[in-house]
């Protein structure tokens, strides 16, 4: 087993789900890039991948449609530490990719977004972080990867399923499966 898989046998660790997104650009690259740096942290461990999906931008009329998937990881870090990995892998993909040429387009444009969608079954909420993701319940592009890993996740605080969740969203965005390729191979 490597070193970056060996967790030490005293620390408490969650199973959390991310969510990744890109409308820019490479997007389905710009999602395996952050994959592959969150394998790459000593302490998170990839479980599972959803599949890639093709997702219409909620809320904001001229941005691109995303490329979304969720993972399943396993972390001995706290949730706000989970966080400051993301956002500095927010931003070094960002600065790697400064010089994508971007569309002129008055939307939003993300190189990559990282969300922490559940962290265990903790519930908190400050100005820096909530947990869960404040809007994951409302979200298609969210719940459907979802679906795919965790359909019997219950939200804590909620108290539903990813699949009661599903059923219920009023409006679904759509979601369009990306062909069958995975964000990256989890395994091994
Ligand atoms: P956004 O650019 O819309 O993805 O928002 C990013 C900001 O949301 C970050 O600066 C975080 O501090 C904050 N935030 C609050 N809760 C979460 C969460 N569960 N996952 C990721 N970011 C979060």
């Amino acid at each position: 087993m490597s070193e970056k898989r060996r967790f030490r046998g005293n620390q408490r660790s969650v199973t959390a789900y991310i969510g990744l997104g890109s409308n820019v650009g490479d997007r389905v690259g710009f999602v395996q890039q952050a994959v592959q740096l969150l394998k790459d942290i000593p302490r998170i461990k990839v479980l599972e991948c959803s599949s890639l999906y093709e997702t219409e931008p909620v809320g904001d009329e001229y941005a691109e449609w995303f490329v979304n998937a969720v993972l399943a990881i396993e972390t001995e870090l706290t949730c706000e530490e989970l966080l400051d990995v993301l956002k500095d892998i927010e931003a070094r993909l960002n600065e790697l990719n400064k010089v994508v040429d971007r569309p002129r387009s008055p939307g939003r444009m993300r190189i990559i977004d990282l969300d922490i969608l559940f962290f265990g079954n903790e519930v908190h909420g400050t100005s820096y972080l909530t947990v869960p993701h404040p809007r994951v319940h409302r979200r298609a592009f969210a719940l459907v990867p979802l679906l795919e890993i965790a359909p019997d996740m219950v939200h804590p605080s909620l108290g539903k399923t990813v699949a009661q969740l599903h059923d219920e969203l009023p409006e679904p965005e759509q979601v369009l499966l990306y062909g069958t390729r995975r964000p990256d191979e989890c395994h091994g």
